[in-house]
């Protein structure tokens, strides 16, 4: 069978240590593109993958090619997302170390994809008995799900994921699946009201019109033409080329299914989607200061579809009661805050029911009794790479601040630990400096201190906090900081380009400026109570548990959106910190979704943001393969005759190696005898000798 995996590279070198200008960012990004030019998309740095989107499908996923990684020793096969996997998946296995295979870039680079390999691979060389099939398909399904509520088309991804996900996937002690766990971070959900020009609202809304048929048209009271819906308006007339939507429509039911969703279920899931399209449609008109709905009709189809009587929602949409310590005021809304209500409503609808959808699924998929009482987590995070557009907001602001977190988990599990290694190891080294960017971190959420504190204090203040308040006080308290930068003490060339509503970060990748307008209302991400109160009260099942009463009682005020965001973020380096990583970084060469152009400066752009220069400086200043004796003497013994079938001589496993190494005539620059184990600084080197061996 010929499937081209054992050629040797055309182009480039394969992993960015054996680079001999390795300093210079041309030859870094030359190397690159040589690649991409020839369909290589994967380098490595070290055990780090680096993966050009190659915007066409290339023969390199087939069984064949899962078979071929499997089991074998991450240099000796060509750079590929299979082999970190399996590398990942044999620690899990052979040495029961957690794993998680931590996957950024920025949005269009291929991490949803690259984490959809991952698990390919994972299910097909993971046991099949039935019971492990149940929770494959399972696994496997859940995708379609999330991507059609969670996913559209913006204008750099006809498929772009608008939430982060970490999904853990559990194993027996024979590493068969046996169940999972998602958690999902920061669903876009600002598009389900409002879409940029050339961009839609999430897939589902588009699949249910053009998928439904008659009879699920008809009670959701719904028609085909994407025009009939201000919601779906605003970006495009909706059919996108390389999206067949009714197909997926199929598949997403088909996909719920086999999660056993049940029927209920998914009646009231499209029963919400359908809500949000007429709520969409509600308009208002203005008499005397009070918004009044213009058209009761929809009102009535919406209320239906939630569940809750349409007096009461007509009234919740145009009125606002206000609960100040035991005296209950309502008054009524103009025009703008009935829109502004309406908006919130829909938003929070469709959040709420997204995590909805991601608890349902960890439900099913819930591991039943783990054989064997052990078990191993490998874990796959598909989350927003670094992001800094025209016009920066609080969404901006939130992903950097997860890439920072990701950043320092990557120094603390990386850097740190690798030196770590080495001083125990009894190693001499050059420890190489690097940017620790922990100072940003707590720029950013330090109690009392940091920019999440400041903002949380502003929107929670009585008098009338506003986001120029909010950006005195930044500057007021930050602007000393190193890297914090206000309007008025910025150096003239950047004074030139900022706004005075505007802040500027030095992130570890790169500078970014933010506009505060509308962080204070995104934070706050106040549904007035008597929406709250509407819904808690729903008919549909899963409106009413999204809306507990319990909330509507609590005297706590509702967290703000960066501190619930903080927190989860923070629980998620918890579950990271104590895993082994395996790190895939994806990078786009174009913006315009096609395979024949590679954009160097845009590449280059991206090397910085994902830090991979000072990342390889670290991997060439150090080891980049390391293995204990024992089992690097099984592993290669054949190589010599004064090893081959067992070494005999004094001094145990550590001498055999260093007889190997000797017979084979390493050169002594290029590896170290540690402790308890060998360290090779570049293994594709040596292992070319191996090569040779086979050879003759
Ligand atoms: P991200 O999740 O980083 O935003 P995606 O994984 O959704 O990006 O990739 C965007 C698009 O690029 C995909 O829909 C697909 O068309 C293409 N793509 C990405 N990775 C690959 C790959 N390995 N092979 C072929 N096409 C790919
Ligand atoms: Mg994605």
């Amino acid at each position: 069978m010929e499937t081209g995996l054992h050629e040797r590279d055309r182009a480039g070198v394969q992993d960015f240590v054996l680079l001999e200008n390795y300093q210079s960012d041309e030859a870094f990004i030359e190397n690159l593109k040589k690649r991409f030019k020839e369909d290589l998309i994967y380098t490595y740095i070290g055990q780090v993958l680096i993966s050009v989107n190659p915007y066409k499908q290339l023969p390199i996923y087939s069984d064949a090619h899962v078979k071929a990684y499997r089991n074998k020793h991450f240099y000796e096969m060509p750079p590929h997302v299979f082999a970190v996997t399996d590398n990942a998946f044999r620690s899990l296995i052979e040495e029961n170390r957690g794993q998680c295979v931590l996957i950024s870039g920025e949005s269009g680079s291929g991490k949803t994809e690259a984490s959809k390999k991952v698990l390919q691979f994972i299910a097909a060389c993971s046991g099949n008995q039935t019971t492990v099939e149940g929770v494959k398909d399972k696994l496997l399904k859940s995708n379609p799900v999330l991507e059609a509520f969670g996913n559209a088309k913006t204008n750099r991804n006809d498929n772009s994921s608008r939430f982060g996900k970490y999904m853990d996937i559990q194993f027996d002690f024979k590493g068969a699946p046996v169940g999972g766990n998602i958690l999902n971070y920061l669903l876009e959900k600002s598009r389900v009201v409002a879409q940029m020009g050339g961009e839609r609202n999430f897939h589902i809304f588009y699949q249910l019109l053009a998928g439904a048929d008659e009879t699920l048209l008809q009670e959701l009271r719904l028609e085909r033409a994407l025009d009939r819906y201000s919601y779906l308006t605003d970006g495009l007339n909706g059919s996108v080329t390389s999206i067949n939507d009714a197909e997926s429509f199929k598949q997403v039911q088909q996909a719920l299914s086999v999660i056993d969703f049940s029927k209920e279920e998914q009646r009231d899931i499209f029963g919400i989607v359908a809500s949000i399209l007429h709520l969409g449609n509600i308009g208002f008109n203005e008499v005397e200061g009070n918004a009044k709905v213009k058209s009761r009709d929809l009102v009535v189809t919406a209320a239906r579809l939630l569940g809750v009587n349409a007096s009461e929602l007509e009234a919740a949409l145009t009125h606002r009661t206000i609960d100040a310590r035991g005296d209950v005021v309502t008054s009524p809304l103009n025009q703008e805050l009935a829109i502004y209500a309406r908006d919130a409503l829909s938003k929070a609808v469709y959040d709420r029911l997204f995590s909805w959808l991601v608890q349902r699924l960890n439900i099913s998929l819930q591991a039943k009794e783990v054989r064997g009482g052990r078990n191993n987590v490998m874990g796959i995070l598909d989350i927003y790479g670094f992001e800094i557009f025209q016009k920066n907001s609080l969404e901006q602001f939130c992903i950097n601040f997860c890439n920072e977190k990701l950043q320092q988990l990557f120094i603390e599990l990386t850097l740190k630990s690798e030196q770590d290694e080495y001083r125990r190891e009894g190693i001499e080294w050059i420890p190489v400096e690097y940017f620790d960017n922990k100072v940003i971190c707590n720029l950013i959420e330090e109690k009392h201190k940091g920019i999440i504190s400041i903002l949380d204090e502003e929107c929670l203040r009585p008098g009338e906090p506003s986001d120029k308040t909010f950006l005195e006080k930044l500057t007021q308290k930050l602007s000393l900081h190193h890297h914090y930068v206000c309007h008025e003490k910025a150096p003239a060339h950047i004074k030139k380009i900022m706004l005075r509503d505007e802040f500027r970060l030095v992130h570890y990748a790169g500078e970014v400026t933010y506009s505060v307008n509308g962080f204070l209302d995104k934070n706050n991400d106040l549904l007035f109570r008597d929406l709250k109160e509407t819904l808690s009260k729903a008919g549909n099942g899963i409106v009413r548990s999204c809306f507990p009463e319990k909330e509507l009682r609590s005297l706590k005020r509702p967290e703000t959106a960066i501190t619930q965001f903080r927190a989860s973020l923070n629980n998620l380096m918890d579950i990271l910190m104590c895993k082994e990583p395996s790190y895939i970084r994806c990078i786009k060469p174009n913006d315009l979704q096609t395979a024949t152009i590679f954009n160097d400066e845009l590449v280059l752009h991206q090397v910085k943001y994902l830090g991979l220069m000072e990342n390889l400086r670290v991997r060439r200043a150090g080891f980049a393969y390391r293995r204990t004796y024992d089992l690097f003497l099984e592993r290669y013994k054949p190589l010599s005759k004064s090893t081959w079938p067992n070494y005999k001589g004094p001094g145990g496993s550590k001498a055999g190696v260093q007889q190997l190494v000797k017979d084979l005539g390493w050169d002594e620059e290029k590896f170290r005898v540690g402790e308890t184990k060998l360290f090779i600084r570049w293994p594709r080197t040596l292992f070319d000798t191996e090569d040779a061996y086979q050879a003759k």
